[in-house]
C-alpha cells in the first residue's frame, strides 16, 4: 500500500541538539495524511536530530519559556505507533545523508541520458 507522507518545515526557538550540538532553528514535520494537517512542534512532540540522528522531545520548563530540545533517553512507555515513525524517519534521513534526496526517478536512481 503507497502511504501518502506531508513534510512540512516550521520555525521553533533557536536550539542546539543535546547529543553534538547541532544548531536548529526549525523543524521538519513527516505526518501522514489521515493524521489531519499537523503543524508546528509542541511540548511532548519528538524529534530527530538531522545531524547526529538522536532521538529528542520537545520540552518547555515552565509556562512562558520557550521550548527547548531534551533528550528522549528511551521509548519506554511510548505508543508502539510514534516508536515505529521514529525509527522511519531516522532510517529516512541516513538513506537521504548517504544517497542524497528521492528524485523524481525513485530514491537511488540516477538519470541516465542518451
Ligand atoms: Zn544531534
Amino acid at each position: 500500500m503507497k502511504r501518502h507522507i506531508k513534510l512540512r518545515t516550521y520555525p521553533t526557538p533557536r536550539d542546539f541538539c543535546p547529543h553534538c550540538g547541532h544548531e536548529m532553528d526549525a523543524a521538519s514535520s513527516f505526518h501522514r495524511a489521515e493524521d489531519g494537517p499537523g503543524g508546528p512542534p509542541q511540548p511532548g512532540h519528538l524529534s530527530v536530530c538531522i545531524e547526529c540522528m538522536a532521538f529528542l522531545r520537545w520540552h518547555v520548563d515552565a509556562p512562558g519559556r520557550p521550548m527547548m530540545l531534551v533528550p528522549l533517553p528511551s521509548f519506554e512507555g511510548l505508543p508502539l505507533d510514534a516508536v515505529n515513525r521514529l525509527l522511519e524517519l531516522r532510517a529516512a534521513l541516513k538513506l537521504a545523508k548517504a544517497y542524497g534526496p528521492p528524485t523524481r526517478q525513485g530514491a537511488g536512481k540516477k538519470e541516465v541520458k542518451h
